[in-house]
């Protein structure tokens, strides 16, 4: 039999850029279950795969591959009492 082995694939990753949730690449996903943004499936940048679920740069340029968008920082914890 001719039966070429099946080179060994790397696993990729897509990764979503509003909440960094990653999914393994075969599930073949393409937006994210969690918050509907498109998945990212490789670096916009320079087109880099996403080797690793926890990535938050791209391994090849560098470039942030997640949308850091502001923390809430300090909630403006004022109570406004409406004691009517
Ligand atoms: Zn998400
Ligand atoms: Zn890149």
């Amino acid at each position: 039999m001719s039966e070429l082995p099946s080179p060994p694939k790397e696993a990729t990753y897509h990764l979503c850029p509003q909440c960094t949730r990653a999914v393994n690449a075969q599930a073949q996903e393409r937006f994210c279950p969690n918050d509907g943004a498109r998945l990212i499936t490789a670096c916009g940048a320079c087109g880099e795969v996403i080797r690793t679920p926890y990535a938050r740069y791209c391994t090849g340029c560098g470039a942030p591959l997640t949308h850091r968008h502001h923390e809430e920082g300090q909630r403006r914890g004022v109570l406004s009492p409406r004691d009517s």
